[in-house]
């Protein structure tokens, strides 16, 4: 579990990126923080594993404030898969999934066998493990990137926009990928997007988010669609956003208890949402 405790950043310039945040991130599920450019996210995100400090408040991780902890031990300890993949440009693929579990100590042999299997994991041929990272198309230099990010086996996964930069048809091979790989392996997974669509998608808990990171709404998808809590998430989640996006339909609250209906972009009913309905994984959980 993961808590932010009254959670402030200003950075030396005076900007005040994160103002008193507080959430708690269960383990062992996809928390999903979504907003606009420059509400906070990444700030939010790389205050856990101590890329930023916080000017006040706390962090815990498992009831262990992080600023106690050694930055570069507890950075080997949490997998972190950034928007441009960041691999290292002079290094094979497999190198880059290896580098780190070797300066923890694994033999290279091990720590290459392994590398092998989460290419496996991630859907990648390992006929690519030889090759440098400018080789690969985009899509596949961010599944090296989600690799890279398992390889210490981290109970902890930090996402930041790790799709952003892919076109759409390769996102959502790249989305399915993640909730495969998270129904095996369980991890607590930060999710950082400003994408509405791939954080109901992903998330079993959304967090909405204003400008310095004050949060908006947080819930599961079900719960935000369903009941919008003001005009700023309404119009964030979008009834009538593009075509792809889900929505609760006004036109087909139907049903004989007047159940609110889901739809998808294309006005095709994907579900039926029930206000008591235990925490659904995403919007495809909810009551058929
Ligand atoms: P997001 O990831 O949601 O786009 P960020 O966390 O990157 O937001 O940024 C939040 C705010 O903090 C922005 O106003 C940004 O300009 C500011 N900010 C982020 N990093 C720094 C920094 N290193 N120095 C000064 N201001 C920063
Ligand atoms: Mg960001």
């Amino acid at each position: 579990m993961i808590t932010f405790d009254g959670v402030s950043k200003r950075f030396p310039d005076g900007s005040l990126a994160v103002d008193d945040f507080s959430l708690t991130i269960p383990s062992r599920t996809t928390t999903v923080l979504v907003g606009s450019s420059g509400s906070g996210k990444t700030t939010l995100l790389r205050m856990i594993n101590r890329m930023v400090d916080p000017t006040s408040g706390r962090i815990l991780i498992d009831d262990e404030d992080v600023a106690g902890l050694d930055p570069v031990k507890l950075r080997r300890r949490i997998g972190y898969v950034m928007q441009n993949s960041g691999l290292l440009p002079h290094r094979t693929v497999i190198d880059n999934v290896a580098t780190v579990p070797i300066l923890e100590g694994v033999k290279k042999s091990e720590a290459h066998a392994r590398a092998l299997e989460l290419l496996d994991t991630v859907g990648l041929d390992r006929g690519l493990a030889k090759r440098y990272p400018a080789q690969l198309s985009g899509g596949q230099q961010q599944r090296v990137g989600v690799a890279r990010g398992l390889a210490v086996d981290p109970n902890i996964l930090l996402m930041d926009e790790p799709f952003g930069a892919v076109d759409p048809l390769v996102r959502d091979e790249l989305q399915q990928e993640l909730l495969r790989i998270q129904r095996d392996l369980s991890k607590t997974v930060v999710f950082v997007t400003h994408d509405i669509d791939e954080a109901f998608l992903l998330g079993d808990q959304v967090v909405i988010l204003r400008t310095g990171g004050v949060i908006a709404q947080a819930g599961t998808p079900a719960e935000i669609l369903a009941n919008p809590i003001d005009e700023f998430v309404a119009s964030f989640v979008g009834a009538d956003r593009g075509k792809r996006s889900l929505h609760v339909d006004p036109a087909h609250t139907s049903g004989e208890r007047g159940e609110r209906v889901l739809v998808d972009g294309g006005g095709r009913a994907v579900g039926i949402l029930r206000d008591e309905a235990p925490a659904p994984r995403s919007p495809g959980a909810v009551a058929p």
